[in-house]
């Protein structure tokens, strides 16, 4: 059966228990491709488990304070940013926020800030960090990556390449005279530091594995050189605070979505998917939608789903049937590449985070040891005046690390609360080298661990952000947006192009255009 292009406003309403896609998960990955499809005029139906949509960029309120739980910036949300056509191309009005100047990274023995714009940025890096030939020249590398990769990102590129028609779509989007460039896919970010021999200098390659990991999840070494490309350059794309963090940005989706008639059901947790046409013995019963969601809220019917829970939760809910059978190999290859976080979520009276231009920095303590657990965090302080996020006269501290799965599990209740309080006064104690009060007078302080992600996300163990990229599991390698099984995709960030939310925001494009490729004439068929 065909999606009806039918005007669905009501229809979804009259008939609640049908609708024309499916989205399970309500993050930003799952939110942005029903926001896509309900615009276009589809039925669209999203269930979220959680009592609110936003997930890993979502936020929870205490105490008069709103803090964000994982994404703290929008990415490439300015004009002309895959963000922004997200808004524009669903009629989303424009957002309540702010550009952010840039952000301060804290090495053990300078600071460097990376200003957005591109002048002071160049001049900055060459003055802190070494302005010899070979640096003018791995810079300007990079740079030339990074203008191309996010022209094409924007442009819509489509990876892993499936067919004929993938392959002219990225030619056309990468553009033929950047094509030499594409040689840059099987060489990691370490290969070009060494070609320039830069790989032994500690502050250069100490920044960029900041900023490596902070966005591909990997180390210089094994990141692969244009995603670590684009990771490094995310500032110079535009990082956006919403008003309200993201709060204020999900009231201001979800009100969009539903004045389009999106269905958003929260505390809805989808238990299995089941696919209507028994493939294995080849019957189809005409007429009836393709896919049944079940929930323990009841069940709904639907033409085509669109997953957008993490990848091993989609072979959960979708086991028996080959979406779960093409998932296996990609679950197996990624389970040592999974990562968690340690987030510390402070209210505090203003004067603690005073004396500072910037409201956002990233810090390290230490360049022998290996990043995360504390030695690489991203502190994130609301806007002055922003009371959505925070009561009059005081401010929101979001500090958030990587930390490994394994140091969290088997762990005794006892064991955890010790784990738990150590690794939160450590993220706060270095913190305090930018802010030297922070805490001291603190009305809320609460520390979320990779267990608290799975019991308010679902994520399995915890994991956040996508798998750790390297060349073997991303680009051609990652996990595809189009399933074995017809009318069923996936999206966010353990599929291409990965984590974050411009990451998630581009895939919810492409799968969004391929529904709706398959819309005229049927999904199923
Ligand atoms: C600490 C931290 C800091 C970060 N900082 C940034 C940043 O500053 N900028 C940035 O761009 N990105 C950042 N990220 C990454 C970004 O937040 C994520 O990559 C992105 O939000 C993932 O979105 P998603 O939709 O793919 O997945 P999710 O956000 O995990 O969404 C999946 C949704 O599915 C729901 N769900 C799970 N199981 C079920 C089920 N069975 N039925 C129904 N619903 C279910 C979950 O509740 C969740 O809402 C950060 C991540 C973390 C953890």
């Amino acid at each position: 059966m065909g999606i009806s292009r039918t005007p669905t406003l009501t229809r979804t309403r009259d008939l609640p228990g049908r609708c024309d896609v499916a989205v399970l998960g309500g993050g930003l990955a799952g939110l942005a491709t029903a926001l896509r499809l309900q615009a276009a005029g589809l039925s669209t139906v999203v269930f979220e488990a959680h009592g609110h949509a936003g997930g890993c960029a979502g936020y929870f309120r205490h105490r008069g304070f709103s803090f964000d739980v994982g994404a703290t910036t929008l990415v490439d949300f300015a004009p002309g940013g895959v963000g922004d056509e997200l808004l524009a191309s669903t009629g989303a009005p424009a957002l309540d926020a702010e550009q952010l100047p840039g952000y301060v990274a804290w090495l053990p023995d300078r600071v460097v800030t990376l200003h957005r714009e591109q002048s002071r940025w160049h001049a900055e890096r060459l003055r802190t960090l070494g302005d010899s030939r070979a640096h003018r020249r791995f810079w300007a590398e990079l740079d030339l990556l990074a203008e191309v990769f996010w022209a094409a990102s924007r442009s819509g590129i489509r990876l892993p390449v499936r067919t004929p028609a993938d392959a002219l779509h990225d030619l056309r989007a990468v553009g033929l005279r950047n094509l030499p460039l594409v040689r840059h896919l099987g060489r990691t970010m370490g290969d070009a530091l060494r070609a320039h021999g830069l790989r032994g200098q500690d502050s250069l390659v100490s920044l960029l594995g900041m900023l490596v990991e902070d966005t591909v999840h990997s180390t210089v070494d094994r990141a692969p050189l244009i995603n670590a490309a684009l990771g490094v350059t995310i500032r110079g794309a535009g990082l956006t605070r919403h008003r309200g963090g993201m709060h204020g940005f999900w009231r201001a989706l979800v009100t969009h979505y539903r004045a389009l008639g999106g269905d958003l059901r929260t505390g809805c947790r989808v238990q299995r998917v089941t696919d209507r046409q028994d493939s294995l013995l080849g019957r189809r019963r005409h007429g009836d939608p393709g896919f049944t969601v079940h929930t323990a809220r009841g069940s709904v019917d639907a033409d085509a789903v669109v997953s957008a829970l993490p990848a091993p939760v989609t072979a959960e809910v979708a086991a028996g049937t080959p979406v779960a059978a093409g998932l296996r190999r990609y679950l197996v290859r990624d389970e040592p590449d999974l990562g968690g976080a340690v987030v510390v979520f402070l209210g505090v009276p203003e004067h603690e985070v005073a004396g500072q231009e910037f409201t956002h920095h990233q810090l390290m303590q230490d360049y022998r040891r290996p990043l995360g657990e504390g030695n690489n965090m991203f502190v994130s302080v609301s806007s002055p005046g922003d009371e959505i996020s925070a009561p009059p006269g005081h401010r929101a501290v979001m500090i958030s690390t990587h930390t490994e799965l394994a140091g969290w599990q088997g762990l005794s209740e006892a064991e955890y609360a010790v784990r738990k309080r150590e690794i939160g006064q450590r993220l706060v104690e270095h913190t305090r080298r930018v802010y030297p009060r922070l805490g001291e007078q603190a009305v809320v302080w609460q520390v979320g661990t990779p267990r608290s992600y799975e019991r308010f996300t679902w994520r399995p163990q915890g994991a956040v952000g996508g798998v750790r990229q390297t060349l073997r599991n991303s680009n051609q390698f990652a996990v595809p947006h189009r399933t074995g099984l017809p009318g069923f995709w996936q999206v966010g960030d353990t599929t291409w192009p990965g984590l974050g939310t411009v990451a998630c925001v581009l895939g919810s494009r492409l799968v969004a255009q391929d529904v709706l490729r398959h819309a005229p004439t049927g999904v199923r068929s």
